[in-house]
């Protein structure tokens, strides 16, 4: 029994960011009892905390509870002052749900880059790819329905349980939304949901690809985190109910939310990034780099009226009128949706889009409650100053000025578009193309005030988690860009070189029977010229130094190195490959292309 509540693994053999060496193993992991304990492959497993000797915590599960904790205080004390005394605590909900890819096994065994790296490196668009929008609402294949069918009943015996499950926009591409619950044991929930998927895909001849960009040139795959607050007494605190203008409580956790978001943009943005989310984010088909919010129509209308103090006059449901007889007629919204906001609301919820498909979303999850819990503190704070003659009109005024002051944050227009990138930065609003450009975030005098405040991580650990994001992106496009060497060198440009050696062979064959051997040469031509173009460029990224192992450095330096330098070495050896593939001989290809991997199943 004592040894279930309390373990000790190996504390060095996990990323700690210089927090532990091989020298000081000693690490604990503690019983978390809020999430089940649960068997799988006959193994009783303990969801646990993770700590090293010295007390720094080293995993996501700790900060996550510990900012459900701070959030569950602050939004206490509020609901407390505005007159709910029976309220004692409460939940973070999540829901998080979850895109991904099924691809063939066979096909998959048969690319490097797949099996090393979960996406390609290399691959020429396929004829068709989601140009024709038939795949989100066409026909779930049988394949992939006795794939959900089976995932479904793995699920349902450790408690998870879907709500919907569906065809995404890319070929190959499927969603499963879990039916929410608390935050801590969503994320649980979520981790053994994508282990289970890869699991189940196996049994059924199937792969399934978590990363967020197999492919180029169709959409990659999110989670969308999808979160809310209910208390205790079962109140949801974002539920704007018939008349929202008169809910107070909506309205100032609202504009609570609205305040974090805008004056932590920073630190949501590194909470997401990934080397792999740097290939999705700002995609055209992702959320943008820069993140904003989206309220809808109706919501903006109230709090334009709070802030100029005008009465609103509400937007009425209206009923669709379908102009069938036999169909139902039914309420409309009276907002539209907008998926192209990296954090909108989504009537009852708020829904954070940037989350990556492969990532945790333990981090997500605790920054947006620690920034909320700082937010409902600051309201508490200035509401228990304000005393109870002037108590109504100090809620009012903080509505108000919440509004009024965060208002750049809020943006219900297309959010792919590039006008809004230049309104953004009009605007004010950070814009972090790529991950590391957001790593520096974690630690800023504001973001350690934040997070010291409320106990969730200490000065030490931030600084180890930046060493540790820095780190990883170096490392993933070290392997990357590995892969690739391996894969040209071994494979690419050998077959290129038996394909111009045919052709040569057909040039002289026809030559000598006095034929016209116009267009193999013309194609011996192309193809040497791409082939040359291909060799340079996987001689240089070897010479940036892709090609022996990483070198022990400032980890900072290096991140900005691997971006600057391997990241475009990367895409120039990938160019004539990517044209040499539309040019070859299919049966010289060394490995199976696009249209085979997003067609097949
Ligand atoms: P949408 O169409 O907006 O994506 P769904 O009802 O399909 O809405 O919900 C998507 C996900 O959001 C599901 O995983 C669902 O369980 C979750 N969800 C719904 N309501 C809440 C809530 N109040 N808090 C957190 N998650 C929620
Ligand atoms: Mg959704």
């Amino acid at each position: 029994g004592k040894r279930l509540i309390k373990g000790e693994p190996d504390a060095s053999s996990f990323p700690s960011g210089g927090l532990r060496a091989t020298f000081e193993a000693r690490g604990y992991t503690a019983w978390d009892p809020t999430s089940y304990a649960f068997i799988k492959d006959k193994t009783l497993c303990i969801p646990t905390a993770f700590c090293s000797y010295g007390g720094e915590v080293l995993d996501k599960k700790t900060p996550l509870l510990r900012s459900v904790e701070a959030l569950s205080v602050q939004a206490t004390r509020v609901m407390n002052l505005l007159g709910y005394k029976d309220v004692t605590g409460v939940h973070a909900c999540v829901g998080a749900e979850q895109e991904y890819f099924l691809v063939d096994k066979k096909t998959y065994a048969q690319r490097e880059d797949l099996r090393i790296c979960g996406r390609t490196l290399f691959g020429a668009p396929s004829p068709k790819g989601q140009e024709l929008d038939d795949h989100y609402f066409g026909v779930i294949k049988p394949r992939v329905k006795a794939f959900m069918e089976e995932l479904n009943e793995e699920l349902w015996e450790l408690g998870i349980y879907a709500s919907t499950e569906h065809n995404e926009v890319a070929p190959s591409q499927h969603e499963l939304a879990p039916v929410f619950t608390v935050a801590n044991n969503a994320c649980d929930q979520n981790q053994l949901t994508m282990e289970i998927m890869k699991k189940v895909a196996d049994r059924h001849g199937l792969v399934c690809l978590l990363h967020e960009k197999p492919f180029r040139g169709v959409n990659g795959s999110g989670k969308h985190n999808n979160w809310s607050i209910e208390t205790n007494t079962g109140l949801n605190l974002f539920k704007p109910g018939d008349d929202p203008f008169e809910n107070t409580v909506f309205l100032l956790f609202l504009c609570a939310v609205i305040k974090a978001v805008d004056e932590h943009q920073d630190l949501l943005r590194i909470s997401v990034a990934s080397p792999s989310n740097d290939c999705r984010l700002g995609g055209n088909e992702a959320p943008p780099a820069i993140v904003s919010m989206y309220l809808g129509d109706e919501l903006t209308g109230i709090l334009d009226c709070v802030e100029s103090g005008k009465k609103y006059f509400g937007a009425k449901r209206t009923h669709m009128q379908t102009g069938v007889h036999v169909l139902p007629d039914f309420k409309k919204d009276t907002t539209d949706r907008n998926r192209t906001s990296p954090f909108a609301f989504t009537g009852n919820k708020f829904e954070f889009r940037m989350v990556g498909s492969s990532d945790s979303i333990g981090s997500p999850t605790t920054t947006i409650n620690a920034i909320v819990a700082e937010a409902f503190c600051e309201a508490a704070d200035r509401l228990e100053a304000a005393g109870e003659e002037n108590f109504d009109m100090a809620v009012h005024d903080l509505i108000k000025e919440y509004m009024t002051a965060h208002q750049r944050i809020l943006f219900n227009g297309d959010g792919y578009s590039k006008e809004w990138e230049k309104e953004a930065q009009r605007r004010g609003l950070p814009v972090f193309p790529g991950m590391i450009d957001s790593v520096e975030a974690l630690t800023t005098d504001k973001a350690i005030r934040l997070y010291e405040r409320f106990g969730i991580y200490n000065r030490a650990e931030l600084e180890s988690r930046k060493e540790i994001v820095y780190e990883t992106y170096v490392k993933t496009i070290h392997i990357e860009a590995k892969t690739m060497i391996d894969m040209a060198s071994k494979d690419i440009l050998p077959a290129v070189i038996r394909y111009t050696k045919t052709l040569a062979d057909t040039i002289a064959s026809l030559e000598s029977v006095g034929a016209d051997s116009s267009v193999s040469k013309t194609l011996l031509k192309d193809t040497s010229a791409l082939l040359s173009q291909a060799s340079a460029a996987l001689e240089d990224l070897k010479q940036k130094g892709a090609n022996g192992n990483v070198q022990k450095k400032d980890a900072r330096k290096q991140a900005f190195f691997y971006r600057d330098e391997i990241v475009p070495a990367m895409e120039a050896l990938r160019a004539p490959v990517d044209a040499l593939e539309m040019k070859v001989d299919r049966s010289f290809w060394p490995m199976p292309g696009y249209a085979d991997l997003l067609f097949e199943v």
